[in-house]
């Protein structure tokens, strides 16, 4: 629509050019006509005035002659009388209109035969027979009778150039005039379509291009992903489809602003492009998402040391306004015709191997398997049914023990949900906590958890704690203080004996506030537990970022006590780096005596795992009070 009106507009141009020479022609016709029309007239008075100058000498002129005179005389005596200045040469007719008579010297050089004389009238004519000469007639008086007619010429020559230099100057000004305005006219019409033009070439760009990065947008890949493979079958290569996924992103977002992140994405397009053959097709699919398809390959063989390479160069860091920034990327690979014949279809491949690359860990490379469907239509499956669950009231918390290494007290329990599915069984929550969190349900999930175990650990004996796993979702969710302050007073469980586990991916979004809202958690004499210490990013500096009251080491570092000399002197660093801070050390995973004999000579405060009990739906701990079926709990939904 807008094209059409810019092209209506365009014809405008050509018009008015047109327009314009027509006017300039116009203008010059005009005034070579007033000219010509201002020069007849001034001919015309000139003869007149001549008329009435000469015919007086002419008639003494005549009057003079001696009867018989010769035509030598007669000559003479008219020239004498006529020629002078302007008047150039004369005819001499009789009253029949014979010619009797002409000057010496006739203005184009030969006698005037072609004359007609009406006889009886003087006559006067604006030009003469080359144009630069007027001419007039008159009738010469004998003896009361008419007796002759005599012609004479007037040189206009230098009136006529003086007309048309003025006319000349006259038609340039016009013309000269008439071309400014014009051109203006022309200027402003040219410069409203250009911007018309501008605006409608970048609204058709940016209907396929993203603004941002300047990468084609979803559509424009798809169709030319589609033509493509259309014509894989002709051209016997293949293609391989990458989606690309900056790992937290979405964190760095948060912590650093949207300008940075935008910067980022700038530069990641950008490094994209440069590590990309101009022949294979890119895209920004939306947030931190890209494509590339690479095109007319004979093989797939070269293709994973491509991705890998791609992995790493796009996961060096970025610098922003000064600023360094670490991050990775995870891509997930799709050949077509193998994995799929069809674009949208080719896509979904591309991304269940991202999705895969991205919960093994991330910054790595993962190529799709049909398997990986499966898995996907499974968690579809799970994430249905988890809302039900929910519903139903499927969950129920296992207790497992954390003893005191050096006194051998049990000090509390860590609270790990399971799901007990009607035909499945019991589902571990590494199963359904990742669906949870994709499909928001963990929000009411977590209620549910915080109610259930505060009004558990409330019948226990009054020393122990409940330690209870937060998700980053419910942070961002921002209600997580609201939450805890309503449910310590709905169960009357108090502060003191409540420990929350957060990992250290929440600290790496949004630290600010999620630092505020810890510190009021503390404030109410909640301890803050960082879980998992050792693994994800284990920076040192989110150990000063917050003071926490406990660290839980990974079981990862436990497990490997002894048999890797890097584990040994992480959890002796960790240990002694965390009581310097005056927080209390927790070993996870201690399955053997051994273990939990290194740890102790190491001065690890408590200890968890299986070596003391596995989680388990029963605590060892006796009702405090009440017996605890009498205890009312809250049901999944409405908690
Ligand atoms: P986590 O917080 O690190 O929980 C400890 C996990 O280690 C538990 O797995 C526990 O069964 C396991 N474990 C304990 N001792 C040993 C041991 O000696 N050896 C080995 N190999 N494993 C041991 P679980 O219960 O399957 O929980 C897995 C993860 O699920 C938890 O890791 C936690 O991140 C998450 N999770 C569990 N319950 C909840 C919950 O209520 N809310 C949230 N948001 N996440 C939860
Ligand atoms: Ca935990
Ligand atoms: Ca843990």
């Amino acid at each position: 629509m807008i094209a059409r009106v810019g092209k209506q507009n365009a014809v405008l141009i050509p018009i008015l050019v047109l327009f314009g020479i027509n006017m300039v022609l116009s203008a010059i016709n005009i005034t070579h006509w007033m000219a010509r029309d201002n020069f007849r007239s001034f001919s015309e008075s000139t003869a007149s005035d001549m008329v009435q100058q000469l015919k007086p000498r002419a008639i003494a002129a005549a009057a003079s002659l001696p009867s018989g005179a010769t035509l030598a005389e007669t000559r003479r005596a008219f020239d004498g009388a006529l020629l002078s200045g302007t008047v150039v040469a004369y005819d001499l007719f009789d009253l029949d209109g014979r010619f009797i008579l002409f000057s010496s010297l006739q203005p184009d050089g030969s006698p005037s035969s072609d004359v007609q004389i009406v006889g009886g009238r003087d006559r006067f004519s604006g030009s003469g027979p080359t144009g630069r000469y007027s001419h007039a007639e008159f009738v010469i008086p004998e003896n009361g009778s008419d007796a002759g007619h005599l012609r004479i010429y007037i040189d206009q020559s230098n009136a006529l150039e003086l007309f048309y230099a003025t006319h000349k100057n006259f038609a340039i000004i016009s013309a000269l005039f008439l071309a400014a305005a014009l051109s203006l006219l022309i200027y402003v019409v040219w410069s409203r379509l250009k911007e018309q033009w501008q605006a409608e070439s970048r609204i058709r760009h940016l209907a396929h291009y993203d603004g941002l990065t300047d990468l084609p947008k979803r559509e424009l890949f798809f169709d030319n992903l589609s033509y493509a493979m259309s014509r894989l079958e002709d051209d016997r290569t293949v293609i391989a489809l990458l989606c690309l996924d900056i790992d937290n992103f979405k964190q760095i977002n948060d912590a650093m602003g949207h300008a940075t992140g935008d910067a980022l994405l700038k530069q990641f397009a950008e490094r994209l492009q440069d590590n990309t053959r101009k022949s294979d097709f890119l895209c920004r699919l939306g947030g931190d998402e890209f494509a590339v398809a690479l095109r007319g390959l004979k093989s797939a063989e070269k293709i994973l040391p491509f991705a890998n390479r791609l992995c790493r160069t796009l996961g060096k860091p970025y610098t922003v306004d000064g600023h360094e920034i670490a991050t990775t990327v995870s891509i997930g690979v799709a050949m077509a015709p193998m994995d799929s014949q069809d674009a949208p279809a080719l896509l979904k491949c591309a991304d269940l191997a991202l999705y895969r690359s991205k919960s093994e860990g991330r910054n790595t490379v993962r190529f799709f398997e049909d398997e990986m469907d499966v898995a996907f239509q499974r968690r579809l499956q799970l994430g249905q049914e988890l809302k039900s669950a929910i519903d139903a009231n499927q969950f129920v918390l296992y207790y497992q023990r954390q003893y005191d290494m050096k006194t051998g007290r049990l000090t509390g329990y860590e609270a790990l949900v399971r799901w007990a599915h009607p035909t499945k069984g019991i589902i571990a929550p590494d199963q359904f906590i990742p669906v949870a969190e994709e499909t928001g349900l963990i929000i009411p999930l977590s209620q549910w958890i915080l109610h259930r175990a505060c009004t558990d650990a409330k019948a226990w004996e009054k020393d122990r704690k409940v330690a209870i796993n937060l998700s980053p979702l419910q942070f961002m969710a921002g209600n997580v203080v609201d939450l805890v302050v309503a449910t310590l007073k709905r169960t009357g469980f108090p502060a003191s004996r409540l420990e929350l586990e957060i990992t250290e991916s929440l600290l790496m979004s949004n630290t600010p506030r999620v630092t505020k809202e810890l510190g009021k958690l503390k404030q109410m004499g909640v301890h803050i537990v960082l879980d998992d210490f050792g693994t994800g990013y284990s920076s040192l500096s989110y150990l000063a970022s917050f003071p926490f009251d406990k660290i839980k080491i990974d079981r990862s570092f436990i497990g490997n006590l002894k048999s890797n000399p890097m584990a040994d002197v992480i959890v002796r660093a960790i240990i002694s780096l965390g009581h310097d801070l005056d927080m209390t050390i927790t070993a996870e995973g201690v399955e053997t005596k051994e273990q939990e004999a290194i740890l102790r000579s190491w001065g690890c405060d408590q200890g968890q795992g299986y070596l003391y009990g596995r989680p388990t739906a029963q605590t060892s701990a006796k009702p405090a009070g009440k017996n605890k079926a009498a205890v009312a709990y809250p049901s999944l939904s409405t908690a």
